[in-house]
């Protein structure tokens, strides 16, 4: 299957779709997700157009995951997160919706997660969880 570069993560990346920013570099970008399974859940994306994390070169895996441990650090200490979910969907039968590679943090226990991309959050809320975040890292 080949990247379509009209989907929404690419779109947010060009800044032709709003977001909710934590950080950004010249090779990946965090932000909030719009339908969160928690409080605090987050996304990290590498900017190399890969659909999955199958198919995104490898020297951009080993980036992306530096830069998913320093957001997780952020949740921990910026929302007091006692746990954090690490949730990588590769794949549609996995449950991807998105087709651009993305990592799930989630600062919740996995007993306590609800279905992931069910329900709109309350977005100045989320604003508030980013400001958390930002200010920790
Ligand atoms: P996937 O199902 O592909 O693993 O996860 C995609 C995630 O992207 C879902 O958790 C969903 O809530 C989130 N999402 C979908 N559309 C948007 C959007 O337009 N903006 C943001 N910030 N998140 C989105």
């Amino acid at each position: 299957m080949a990247y379509d570069d009209q989907n929404i993560f690419a779109r947010i990346l060009r800044g032709e779709l709003p977001a909710i920013k934590i950080y950004e570099d010249d090779q990946v970008l965090a932000f909030m997700d719009i339908m969160p399974q928690a409080d605090g859940h987050a996304l990290v994306i590498p900017k190399t157009p890969a659909i999955s994390l199958l198919d995104l070169p490898a020297d951009a895996a080993a980036y992306t995951i530096q830069i998913v441990q320093k957001i997780a650090k952020a949740i921990e200490t910026g929302l007091d997160a006692k746990g954090i979910v690490l949730m990588q969907l590769s794949g549609t039968a996995a449950g991807q919706t998105v087709p651009h590679v993305h990592f799930h943090l989630i600062p919740s226990s996995v007993h306590e997660l609800g279905r992931h991309a069910a329900q709109m959050g309350d977005q100045e809320k989320i604003k508030v969880l980013a400001e958390k975040i930002k200010a920790a890292l």
